[in-house]
């Protein structure tokens, strides 16, 4: 029996909501009995994207794009009547009958994916579109919509599938690190990072090509050079305290103490004299 899971590389999603717009085409509509009944046309995003804006410097603003969906195991912990439960393959379902009238299972899932449906009065959230898997399906809609192949969805517990090995290399991360059991990981969640500009002192101009070198207690961790507007920046690094020295022909070299932070530490203009 396959356990299923989803990893999604946020550096392949573009945010078109192809997977969204699949989602609603697959479930608007369209009853599946026992595993959902029909998802409402407005306010329901079973999976949603959340946009994350990250201002490095004036010249560089990004954007991470995150699909949410709910396979949450934390709504087993409040569902004391059945009204959720977890199939063999691992697919965590709300059941359309039992739920009835049962709101408190909105606030159970840490990414906030579960929808109340007035009309049904029930809760409703991602199903792994369990329906289609269980006709012989490999992939559930949204995955097989979007256009740069950033979902990645698959047995976990096959050695030989591309989730697994997605998974083993450690970097794909929950979401939300209160998730028990999760079965949704991501590559590239916002992390923090560390950004800058040089400038040259002598001409007010921005210093393309100054060598950047970052360092911890145990020496240079990494570098590189400044593009053309004298920008830099660091990804993927622990909160804590660095050293930044910056370097180039014909100026003295500037070395600074930094205190990194959980999200964006912007060192602001460096000036090189
Ligand atoms: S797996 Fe199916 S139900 Fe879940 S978000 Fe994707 S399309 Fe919707
Ligand atoms: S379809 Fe793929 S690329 Fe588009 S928003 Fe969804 S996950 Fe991202």
């Amino acid at each position: 029996m396959a356990r299923y899971g989803l990893v999604i590389d946020l550096d392949y999603c573009i945010g078109c909501y192809n997977c969204q717009i699949a989602c609603k085409d697959e479930h608007v509509g369209n009853e599946f009995a026992p595993v959902a009944k029909s998802q409402p046309t407005f306010d329901h995003f079973w999976v949603g994207i959340e946009e994350v804006e990250r201002n490095y410097s004036d010249s560089r603003i990004e954007v991470t794009y995150i699909p949410t969906l709910s396979q949450s195991k934390n709504l087993l912990d409040v569902a004391k009547d059945g009204e959720v439960y977890e199939r063999p393959d691992g697919i965590v379902i709300i059941d359309p009958e039992k739920a009835a009238g049962k709101k408190e299972l909105l606030d159970a899932c840490p990414s906030g994916r579960v929808y109340w449906n007035e009309e049904a009065n029930v809760a409703q959230k991602c199903t792994f579109c369990a329906h289609l898997l269980d006709s012989g399906w490999t992939e559930p809609r949204c995955v097989q919509s979007c256009p740069t192949s950033c979902m990645i969805f698959g047995d976990r517990d096959d050695p030989n599938s591309e989730i697994s090995k997605a998974l083993a290399n450690g970097t794909a991360q929950p979401y939300n690190p209160n998730e028990t059991d999760p079965s949704v990981h991501y590559i590239g969640l916002p992390s923090p990072v560390v950004s800058g500009t040089v400038i040259l002192g002598d001409c007010d101009e921005c210093a393309d090509g100054a060598v950047v070198t970052l360092l911890d207690k145990g020496g240079a961790i990494a570098n590189q050079s400044t593009d053309c507007f004298g920008d830099f920046l660091f990804k993927d690094l622990d909160v804590g305290k660095y050293k930044v020295k910056v370097e180039k022909d014909g100026y003295e070299s500037n070395i600074a103490e930094i205190e990194v932070e959980s999200d964006v530490t912007q060192l602001g203009d460096i000036i090189l004299h």
